[in-house]
Parts: structure tokens; sequence; C-alpha cells
């Protein structure tokens, strides 16, 4: 089975509820199985008007799905969690990116994979070298190399954690 890496984002009302009724969506999809969950981090957002610190971490497993199989899987539970995708950049309930499938590159309408900012982004790697260090990212390098060449500026550890519970 292809592993997958899935970014979980959020800075919009209780973060940390969505984040973990997320992860226990994502649990129940049929054909998705999670395996390890990072611990969370409270991070500046990134571009975008001015908004509210994210709450971040990256969730590991493996898929029987298609790739644009699982986007429609992760799209679900972002719709489930009310997403507004009204200002491009801007304030989210729930963000969900689908970082990694297997050694794979994906280049759909709709769906790049490695995901194109994945591997600048410290909020995605940092969490990321924690569940997955030696993952590469496909024609950038191994997830922990690139966490460290972007180092942690704006990514702050935070004392809350998530749970797997429940099966896909
Ligand atoms: P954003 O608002 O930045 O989260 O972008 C959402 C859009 O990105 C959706 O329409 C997806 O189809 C598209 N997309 C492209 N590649 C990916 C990916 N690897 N993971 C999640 N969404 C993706």
């Amino acid at each position: 089975m292809p592993s997958v890496a899935l970014a979980l984002g959020s800075n919009v009302g209780d973060r940390l509820a969505t984040l973990q009724g997320a992860l226990d969506d994502l649990a129940m999809v049929p054909g998705l199985d999670l395996d390890h969950v990072s611990s969370v981090y409270q991070t500046a957002p990134v571009g975008g008007p001015e908004q509210d610190d994210f709450l971040n971490a990256v969730v590991v497993g493996s898929t029987t799905l298609e790739p644009l199989a699982l986007l429609a899987a992760t799209q679900g539970v972002e719709n489930r969690w009310h997403r507004t995708r009204d200002v491009h950049w801007g304030p989210r309930t729930l963000d969900i990116d689908i970082l990694a499938f297997g050694a794979d590159r994906v280049d759909l309408p709709g769906l790049v994979v490695p995901h194109p900012r994945a591997h600048e982004r410290g909020f995605v790697l940092v969490p990321w070298a924690e569940v997955a260090p030696q993952q590469e990212v496909v024609g950038h390098g191994l997830v922990a190399a690139l966490a460290g060449a972007v180092g942690s500026d704006g990514v702050q550890p935070t004392t809350h954690h998530l749970t797997i519970r429940g099966e896909g």
C-alpha cells in the first residue's frame, strides 16, 4: 500500500477540537490507515491577510485509495468542518493537504503531489519530521533534511496531542 502524509491545519474556532475531529473522520475513511500523528504546533500564518495563528499537525499512514479518491475523502472531511474558502490564503476552519503519496509524483487537475510548497514550509516540515523523518519528498530530499534547512521560526511546540482512534 502506498504511504501517505497529510497536513492538518486550523486557525478558526476551537482549533484543537477541529484537528481531533478531522483526525477521527480521516480514521473512518475506508481504505485509509493512519499510523502516526505528530504533536500539535502553533504556527504563524504565512501569506494572506492578517489572521490568527494556526494549529498544525501531520499524520502518516497508508492507503489503497487512488490519489483523487483520497483527495475527495480529505475534501469531504474539510467540508464537514465547514471549511470556508472565501479568502484565498485566508482563515480556515480546517485545511488538509496531501503532502506525499508513496514515491509517486501526481500532477492532475486539482491535485499536485508532493504538495508544491510542502518542502519550503516549516509548519509542514517540522511536524512531518517528527513522524516520518526519512520520507523522501520526491524531487527535493528527505523530510528531516528539508526541515533542518527551513528551520522552525514561527513554529512553536505545544503540549497538545492528537489521538488516532477508530478504523478506516
Ligand atoms: P488551498 O485553498 O490552498 O488549500 O487549495 C485547495 C485546492 O488545492 C483544492 O482545490 C485542491 O484541488 C488543490 N490541491 C492541489 N494539490 C493538492 C494537494 N496535494 N493536497 C490538497 N489539495 C490540493
